[in-house]
Parts: C-alpha cells; structure tokens; sequence
C-alpha cells in the first residue's frame, strides 16, 4: 500500500476496489426524447419541457416508481403529489415532504395515514378491497342472442 504520514490522518493511494462502481443505465436503442414517453424521460433527466418542474424531479427521486405500490408509472397513469407527513400533522410542502403517487394508491394512502383533507378519516369506512365487482350479475342477458334473429 502507498501511503504518507502527512496531514491528519495522513493520506494512502485508494485501491482499484475502493470505488463503487456506478452503472449507467443506458438509453434504449428505439428510445427518442421526441417519443412523448413523458414519465420515461422524466425519470432519466429530472426535466422535460412538457412535464411540471415539480413532477419531474419527484419522478427521478423516485426513479419513476410510485412509492406505495412500487410499480413503475405509466404514462397513461393519472399521478398525484402526496405530502408523506399530512399538511393536517404539521407536513410541509417541500420537495423532500412530497412524494408522487398513483391517483388510487394516493387514495389508499389518505385513508390510512391520519390526513383531514379528505372527507373519509379515522378509517371509518370499511370497504371489503377484495369484492368481485363483476360477481353479482348486473344486465342479464338472452342466451338466443336477439341480433341472429
Ligand atoms: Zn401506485
């Protein structure tokens, strides 16, 4: 090892292994910045011209995954600014206050973490999450089929 005994602490020639390597994750060969893939780009660069300053940054924090769920947003997703600690328990809006969400994870979210902004709190509402919406029969239908007649 290559070392000096100057300075506090003194000072030693760093090892190859020392360094971490940090992968570049690289763009995907079909992948344009004119592709309108907003949440992509986003997430890569921490900006785009047609995404909100806010929403971008909170989208490369999170390497564009929502942080409830922790799937990958889509750009078809409908996303939402979530304050982690609620503006009603002395959360403040600030970047490292926000997080980004899906629309339904935010929703679950609310319910659960004591906010007052929204209309269901304490947990009141008791929704069975696991009812098949499509078990009860809404429309019934002809087995004949009226159009073949
Ligand atoms: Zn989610």
């Amino acid at each position: 090892m290559f070392a000096a005994n100057e300075g506090k602490g003194g000072y030693k020639l760093l090892n190859h292994k020392d360094t971490p390597i940090v992968r570049h994750t690289k763009v995907k060969g079909n992948r344009s910045i004119y592709d309108g893939d907003l949440v992509y780009w986003s997430s890569r660069l921490g900006k785009h011209p047609q995404m909100p300053t806010y929403k971008a940054k909170l989208l490369k924090k999170q390497k564009g995954k929502c942080n409830h769920c922790g799937l990958y947003f889509k750009d078809s997703d409908l996303m939402e600014i979530d304050h982690i600690i609620p503006k009603s328990k002395g959360g403040k809006k600030e970047y490292k206050n926000l997080q980004l969400l899906h629309r339904h994870c935010h929703d679950d979210k609310t319910t659960r973490d004591g906010s007052l902004n929204r209309a269901y709190d304490k947990g009141s509402i008791s929704e069975e999450p696991d009812a098949p919406k499509g078990a009860r029969p809404v429309l019934e239908t002809s087995q004949t089929g009226d159009c073949l007649a």
